[in-house]
């Protein structure tokens, strides 16, 4: 048999749902004796799922600030709230202040009234009027006093107000940068990372190129996963004999249940 005459090879994959071919490279070559399609797979796999964490923890950076800027406008929404409630607070105290004074210019008008009166029936309701408006003062008067401790009370509010508003603010600061920091570096590992991929890829043969590609496409580094004692590691569906017996030839295989890419761990092969 010449080699153009294809035939699959005594290793190759016969993938049961799509009918491709793989054949095993490194049967083919004795040079390259070590690569199996299981090997590169298994390290594709890798590789993926570092890219998979390189890239949720680059987004773990943003979700951190959109939380503490989340902080940040509770605490301006606190400090604004304290400023408002002042406001009102002396906005009442002042009303209560000049209901009193006009209160006392009335019981003085009531009080010179009486000085002038013509009867004794005069001067008695204006003495009535003037005890009644008397007792509404002091009633007055302790309604002031405690609108005047209600604003002592907001007004002390204030500074811690301010001074947590400065701290969420500071933190949010710090935290930016570290995440900008990070998040360069993380950058520079991804782009590492993926240079990595792009060579590992190389190794692929066509037909598992193919394949690989399709399964990522789809369900990225949960595309693939490891065999487990006879097993798929990711839905734990049990292999044929003729898959078992593919993988252990170095080849990979299709999970015939989840669809995932399936290699050898690394001790098998
Ligand atoms: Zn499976």
């Amino acid at each position: 048999m010449a080699r153009g005459d294809f035939l699959p090879p005594v290793s190759a994959t016969v993938f049961e749902d799509t009918g491709h071919v793989v054949p095993c490279r490194d049967l083919w070559s004795p040079i390259m004796a070590v690569v199996t399609a299981s090997t590169v797979i298994r390290t594709l796999h890798r590789i993926q799922r570092q890219l998979t964490d390189l890239r949720s923890q680059l987004a773990a950076g943003p979700k951190q600030i959109a939380v503490q800027e989340k902080r940040l406008e509770h605490a301006e929404h606190e400090r604004e709230q304290v400023a408002e409630n002042l406001k009102k607070a002396r906005k009442h105290a002042d009303e209560k202040q000049l209901l009193l004074r006009s209160s006392e210019a009335k019981i003085n008008d009531f009080e010179a009234k009486r000085n002038t009166a013509k009867t004794n029936r005069e001067y008695q309701l204006l003495g009535e009027q003037i005890d009644a408006d008397k007792m509404a003062i002091t009633v007055l008067e302790d309604e002031i006093l405690e609108s005047l401790e209600r604003v002592d009370e907001i007004n002390n509010q204030q500074p811690l107000a301010a001074n947590k508003l400065k701290q969420v603010s500071e933190v949010l600061e710090t935290l930016k940068q570290q995440v900008q920091k990070e998040t360069a570096r993380l950058e520079e590992e991804v782009a590492r990372v993926m240079d990595q991929l792009v060579e590992a890829e190389r190794d692929l043969t066509d037909e598992t190129k193919e394949i690989y590609r399709r399964v990522v496409k789809h369900k990225g580094e949960d595309g693939m996963a490891v065999a487990e004692g006879g097993c798929c590691g990711g839905c734990h569906q049990q292999f044929t004999g003729k898959m078992l017996s593919q993988l252990l030839a170095g080849n990979v295989a299709m999970c015939r249940s989840c669809g995932r890419l399936i290699y050898e761990p690394e001790a098998h092969s």
